[in-house]
């Protein structure tokens, strides 16, 4: 069955020819969680952004159910894109703070009106029906329809970035650190919001952290980048087999997992 995703021999480098992503290749299956794990610098944000299709790599190509994302422009780009969400690290940045969490939440949904009618037909003609339902299905009360985000806990922004990501319904959720910047006792609720999502919605994940345990909670399979290389991919399940490649033994041990 053909991937949800390929990454293919994909190249990137900025100055001096170094390369920040060096012949990295993966896939994730419809419905996967996929876990790309390494330390600071290693090219996760780089690897994410042309996944997203908002950098271009030098080399190689990434496919979304056999479409190269980087040969589309203009409507089949903008067609494409709407089937992979991103969740970044810092809600606070990714939030306009001008707008209501009930306008955040469906803003999306103006920009494809098609999409609106796939989805809870029932409710389409009142948005802020649409957006309690959204904030439904990651956890929030309707109560904060009217609120702005400076009026929200950390984990209730992180939330509504994950309701306004899920608005259009895809197939992919690039989460790049998407707990990072929240408290530890937040970390883990948002933790299991994304493992409810996969299961209620099927929604397919490349889930980038530096957190081993983290990923090993979600992801069906991880992936580790060293350098911009890929040097080791396996089942979560498999982390602490002796099999592993010495950095992803090193990187486990030094958490203690
Ligand atoms: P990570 O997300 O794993 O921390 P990044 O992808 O952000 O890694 O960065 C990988 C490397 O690429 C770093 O050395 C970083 O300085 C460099 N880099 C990332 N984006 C740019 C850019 N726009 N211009 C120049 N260098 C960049
Ligand atoms: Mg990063």
């Amino acid at each position: 069955m053909q991937p949800l995703l390929e990454i293919n021999h994909i190249y990137k480098s900025y100055i001096n020819d170094i390369n920040v992503l060096h012949d990295v290749s993966f896939t994730i299956g419809a419905g996967e969680c996929f876990g790309l794990v390494g330390e600071s610098g290693s090219g996760k944000s780089t690897l994410a952004r042309i996944t997203l299709a908002l950098e271009r790599p030098d080399a190689g190509e990434v496919t979304l159910n056999g479409i190269n994302l980087h040969r589309l422009k203009g409507k089949a780009l903008r067609a494409a894109r709407r089937h992979i969400q991103v969740v970044f690290q810092d809600p606070t940045a990714s939030l306009n703070p001008r707008l209501p969490v009930w306008k955040t939440v469906i803003e999306p949904l103006d920009n494809y009106p098609d999409a609106v009618a796939a989805f809870l037909t029932e409710v389409r003609h009142n948005r802020r029906d649409l957006a309690a339902a959204l904030l439904h299905q990651v956890g929030l009360d309707r109560e904060l329809l009217d609120r702005f985000p400076h009026q929200l806990s950390g984990g209730q922004r992180q939330r509504v970035a994950i309701a306004r990501a899920i608005s259009l319904q895809p197939q992919l959720l690039v989460c790049d650190e998407p707990t990072s910047s929240l408290d530890v006792s937040i970390q883990a609720q948002i933790l299991n919001l994304f493992k409810e999502l996969k299961e209620s919605i099927g929604l397919s994940y490349l889930f980038i952290s530096h957190d081993l345990a983290a990923v090993r909670f979600l992801c069906d399979r991880v992936g580790v980048l060293r350098h911009g290389r890929v040097v080791d991919v396996f089942p979560s399940r498999e982390l602490l087999s002796r099999d592993r490649h010495a950095y992803t033994r090193a990187m486990a041990k030094a958490v203690q997992l």
